[in-house]
């Protein structure tokens, strides 16, 4: 579904991917672990073109992603191509991210009303039957700021679905949340993977990227340190940094 070839990044004089490679396929879930700052998120940003990289391929569903220009000023070339790409890897953040002045159901039926120009009766029954879905079918018609955090994840997980992506990118869903609503979080995630669904997910919850993973990469300052299934991975860590990542996280 997602392939990365060799990406580099950078904000001004910062490197923050320094040649990243990695791969989705379908039904696969990979995750991303590493330290703060070691690019995870930027990872995720780039591969659904919300960010730009210098150098380096993205490849959905065997599209490469074409750019004009080069290097520092290039920039993806078809408009077109940016949107099929936004619309199939929906994303999920740490911080929901839910418009506060529309109700739940709103929420999730506004990107493929008016992205994907379809039709609101098809919506709204696909609306509620995911909101069902996540467990909150009964929270349709309130506002977010009503909801508890990880209903409203819930709810953002939702409209991730809304859209009927290819695949699910996740930015620390968990990790703004308490640990028994994280729970209720994790449980979806779960349920997803069970179904499926191609999903790349940063997580310091080790115990979910171990619960729901095929493939775990860990990142370290802009490069893959190490990557495996994660038995192999948490089983027997061989680089050092990773050894201490995971003591440091345990
Ligand atoms: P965390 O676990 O804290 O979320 P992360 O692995 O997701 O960390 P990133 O957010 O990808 O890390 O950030 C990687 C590096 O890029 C950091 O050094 C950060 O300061 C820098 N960075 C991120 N976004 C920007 C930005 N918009 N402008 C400049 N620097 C940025
Ligand atoms: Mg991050």
């Amino acid at each position: 579904v997602l392939e990365i070839r060799d990406l580099h990044k950078s904000y001004g004089a910062l490197e923050v991917l320094k040649g990243v490679s990695l791969t989705a396929r379908r039904g696969d879930v990979v995750s991303l672990i590493g330290s703060s700052g070691s690019g995870k998120s930027t990872l995720l940003r780039c591969a659904n073109l919300l960010e730009d990289s210098q150098q380096g391929d993205i490849i959905f569903e065997d599209e490469p992603v074409t750019w004009r220009g080069q290097g520092p000023h290039r920039q993806p070339a078809d408009r077109a191509q940016v949107i099929r790409i936004r619309t199939n890897l929906s994303m999920v953040f740490q911080q929901f991210n839910l418009w506060a002045h529309m109700t739940i159901l709103q929420n999730v039926m506004e990107a493929p009303v008016t992205v994907l120009k379809e039709q609101r009766d098809a919506v709204e029954t696909r609306a509620r039957e995911l909101l069902a879905k996540v467990g909150i079918g009964d929270k349709a018609d309130v506002f977010p700021a009503q909801l508890s955090g990880g209903q409203q994840q819930r709810a953002a997980i939702a409209r991730a679905l809304a859209m009927q992506p290819r695949a699910l990118l996740f930015d620390e869903p968990t990790s703004a949340l308490d640990p028994e609503l994280e729970q209720e979080v994790v449980r979806v995630i779960k349920a997803l993977a069970e179904e499926g669904r191609t999903m790349m997910l940063v997580t310091h919850d080790m115990r979910l990227a171990a619960d729901v993973s095929d493939h775990v990469v860990f990142l370290h300052q802009g490069l893959i340190e190490e990557e495996g299934p994660p038995d192999r991975l948490f089983g027997s860590p061989k680089s050092e940094r990773l050894r201490q990542f995971l003591s440091a996280t345990a």
